[in-house]
């Protein structure tokens, strides 16, 4: 347990201690660890995915990575019991998205669709989100046979064994294709360019793999399906010829990147150049003193639930020893 500092705001204070923004694993986290620190946090749970609070973790059925749940735990549930144990803990949360914030003057001011919070620290874990091919059927098929997470679906039995796609020809997708061969009987590489954008070094280990057939010149246009309405296969175009054809896999994955949800700290926190919130090494600690990011707004490599949960941690902590050291 954190040390408990009591910086508390009393009934009536204009100024809370912390606001933190965003309610998936980093938002939550963050939210257990100032609330049992007595900092009585405000959380803006937002509703951006699925109209519901919970983040990313929303829209998948199970997870099976997370530890303390040996039989697996689907994403709503998990996120349910964080969100009871925030509130346990005396955490205020409203479901309103920050449509606007001010960091630069202080105390620091957070305006949500229906009211403006003045605070002193700020936790901005808003995540971000997978890109989308917006294929016609790609709604129809979300989690059941398109994904964007390979490390989060690859060994789910709907994929175990199978044929599998990934698309796109960077980093992200070449990793994926390649951490996909450990359960998928093959994979495809679909690049819709000439060539690779990814590291020469990943392009060596997918050429070098018998299990990956990459196919360039290849635009992905949707998936197929068999009687049973399961996908069976994936509508491709060759970008050259206009040749059309049909893919064998019961899945496509999505190598496309990510966008960070960082639009409203624009212009007052240093960014990197693909919108990530830059932070001191090892902390959560952003260029502007008592604003601190969390999870995958922050993270462009590991993106998954128990690394944004502790970065959360981390984010809370850190609030916590900056209001004491100002006091
Ligand atoms: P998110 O979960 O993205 O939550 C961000 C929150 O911020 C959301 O609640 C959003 O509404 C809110 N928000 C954004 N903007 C605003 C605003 N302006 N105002 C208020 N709120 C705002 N990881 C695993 O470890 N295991 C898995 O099995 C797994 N499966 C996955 C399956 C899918 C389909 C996807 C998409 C991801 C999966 N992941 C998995 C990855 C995992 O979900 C993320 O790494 C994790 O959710 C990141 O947590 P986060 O708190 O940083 O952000």
């Amino acid at each position: 347990r954190a040390s408990s500092v009591d910086v508390s705001t009393s009934p009536g204070k204009s100024v809370e201690n912390v606001v933190i923004i965003g309610s998936g694993p980093a938002g939550y986290t963050a939210a257990i660890y100032a609330a049992r620190a007595n900092l009585k946090p405000v959380v803006f749970e937002g509703y951006q995915v699925g109209g519901v609070p919970g983040g990313q973790l929303m829209t998948t059925t199970e997870v099976e990575n997370f530890p303390g749940f040996p039989d697996g735990i689907t994403g709503p549930d998990l996120m349910d019991r964080m969100r009871r144990q925030a509130e346990r803990w005396g955490a205020e949360l409203f479901q309103e998205d920050v449509e606007a914030i001010d960091v630069k003057s202080r105390p620091f001011t957070v305006q949500s669709s229906e009211r403006k919070v003045k605070c002193h620290t700020l936790i901005y874990a808003t995540g971000a989100t997978a890109k989308r091919l917006r294929l016609p059927r790609e709604d129809e098929f979300w989690s059941r046979g398109i994904s964007a997470c390979a490390i989060c679906d690859g060994a789910s039995p709907l994929f175990k064994g199978q044929v599998l796609a990934v698309v796109g020809g960077g980093d992200t997708a070449t990793e994926e294709a390649i951490y996909l061969t450990k359960y998928a009987r093959h994979v495809h590489l679909l690049v819709r360019g000439d060539q690779m954008r990814a590291s020469k070094a990943m392009q060596d280990r997918v050429f070098n793999n018998p299990n990956i057939t990459v196919h360039f010149n290849t635009e992905t246009v949707d998936v197929v399906s068999n009687k049973k309405g399961q996908m069976s296969g994936i509508f491709v175009r060759k970008v050259d010829s206009g040749e059309e054809s049909v893919l064998e896999a019961k899945g496509l994955f999505y190598g496309i990147g990510h966008s960070p949800n960082s639009k409203l700290l624009e212009g007052q926190v240093e960014l990197d150049e693909s919108g990530y919130v830059l932070v001191e090494e090892g902390t959560a600690k952003t260029s502007s003193e008592g604003v601190f990011a969390a999870g995958d707004v922050q993270d462009h490599e590991w993106r998954q639930a128990i690394t944004a949960a502790g970065s959360g941690c981390i984010a809370a902590l850190s609030v916590e020893r900056y209001l004491v050291s100002k006091d």
